[in-house]
């Protein structure tokens, strides 16, 4: 670090700028994590400067034998993390997996069935400014309006009516388990792929804290930075019969060089997920979650579905009037970092949103349990009560955030 203090200061001030937001608030994006320095040692390191186009013993570049052990021992890694047939852990990202998926296993103008993107989808599982909805015929499903539960009723029904040749599901705003299983048997009754996006969850299968979607699924696609702790990337699992064709979609087809400090960086959070450690952390996510989402109810601030049972909750705020986008600034102003979120059949623009969205990635990675979940929740309420623009508004923010510092100072992210 002192030789990018040396070389590039404005560079270095963002970097210890941003380390700083990280020791000075609280993180509760849902889909954020707290990499180890080992993790960062490897994305760090002088692997970046290999292009080796293939994969291990096949590759375009000549040098490439230590890389290729990386790429080895991280796929090793996650086929016995997750018992999976094949694994590739190219894929930059958790779209580049999931366009990878829709590569291997559809053509252009084939029928997908996904979850709607305001039920809790992804951009990539249908959306029209991305690839997905504007290359493919995608078809949406949504959860009950009682429940706020997917409603496999209407799936089935979907896919009965429209034959899709693939189907998706995993969210990213869903906080319930999926029935996998349910999936599967829809699957093989309209002789469609199933695709399972565990980019959000695919850390609380590795911890054993939610059940694995690899024994169902023809290819799951995950990213890496989420719950499991690792650098950002994607990966992708599949069956044996589908590897030839799943890492041919990730390059030579969506991809050129993979980036091999990112690969080397899989691995060691690979490793480090399956330690016992991780199944502990794994389990406290959850807890930590449940615990906040009861103590966000006790305020005012429904938990969609009643709870979860996952790393995530999303919280309907119409109670209190205030919008999911104020509530994300007000918490901002204190400390806080989360984002707003629109909630089942949300009467606002996705922008302004009726809801937030917590997760407890980051706050269980810094030791926090269930007693500061409590104190979080109350934390968020107050400062989502608060009106910046009352009177004493920017004081109260204030002070939250003076509180805020001094919970974080006693759990601290990358302690000095
Ligand atoms: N799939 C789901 C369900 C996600 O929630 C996300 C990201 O939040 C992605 C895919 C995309 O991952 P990335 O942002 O790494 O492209």
């Amino acid at each position: 670090f002192e030789q990018l203090r040396v070389t590039d200061p404005e560079i270095a001030s963002v970097v210890l700028g941003e380390l700083d937001r990280l020791r000075g608030g609280l993180q509760l994006i849902a889909s954020e994590n707290l990499t180890s320095p080992a993790v960062l040692a490897a994305l760090g390191s002088t692997l970046t400067n290999k292009y080796a186009e293939g994969y291990p013993g096949r590759r375009y570049y000549g040098g490439c034998a230590d890389v290729d052990r990386a790429e080895e021992i991280g796929i090793a890694r996650a086929r016995e993390l997750f018992g999976a047939e094949h694994a590739n852990l190219q894929p930059h990202s958790g779209a580049s997996a999931n366009l990878a998926a829709y590569a291997a296993l559809v053509q252009p103008g084939d029928t997908v069935l996904a979850m709607d993107l305001p039920h809790g989808g992804h951009l990539t599982h249908g959306s029209r400014v991305n690839f997905s909805g504007r290359w493919f015929a995608t078809l949406g499903y949504t959860v009950r309006p009682d429940t706020e539960l997917i409603d496999y009723d209407e799936v089935r029904d979907l896919a009965l009516a429209h034959r899709p040749k693939m189907i998706i599901c995993g969210a990213t705003a869903y906080p319930r388990l999926i029935d996998f299983a349910r999936f599967r048997e829809i699957a093989d009754e309209v002789g469609a792929y199933l695709m399972v996006d565990a980019a959000h969850f695919i850390g609380l299968v590795a911890g054993g804290a939610v059940p694995s979607p690899v024994p169902y699924a023809d290819v799951v696609c995950a990213t890496t930075h989420k719950v499991l702790r690792g650098p950002r990337g994607g990966m992708i699992l599949c069956r044996e019969s589908l590897a030839a064709r799943i890492d041919k979609a990730v390059f030579p087809f969506t991809q050129g060089g993979p980036l091999m400090h990112a690969v080397a960086a899989k691995a060691v959070a690979l490793r480090e997920a399956a330690q016992p450690e991780f199944r502990a952390y794994a389990e406290q996510v959850v807890r930590n979650a449940r615990a906040l989402a009861d103590g966000l109810a006790a305020e005012g601030m429904r938990p969609v579905s009643g709870g979860t049972d996952t790393h995530l909750a999303l919280v309907d705020l119409r109670a209190l009037g205030v919008t999911g986008a104020a509530a994300e600034a007000r918490c901002d102003a204190a400390g806080i970092t989360l984002n707003k979120n629109a909630i089942p059949y949300d009467p606002q623009k996705p922008m302004v949103a009726s809801g937030i969205r917590v997760g407890t990635p980051s706050v269980t990675t810094q030791g926090m349990r269930e007693p500061q979940m409590g104190l979080i929740a109350t934390l968020i309420a107050r400062a989502v009560r608060t009106d910046p623009g009352g009177p004493d508004g920017p004081t109260a923010l204030t002070r939250i955030a003076g509180e805020v510092a001094e919970l974080v100072r006693e759990f601290p992210a990358y302690p000095r």
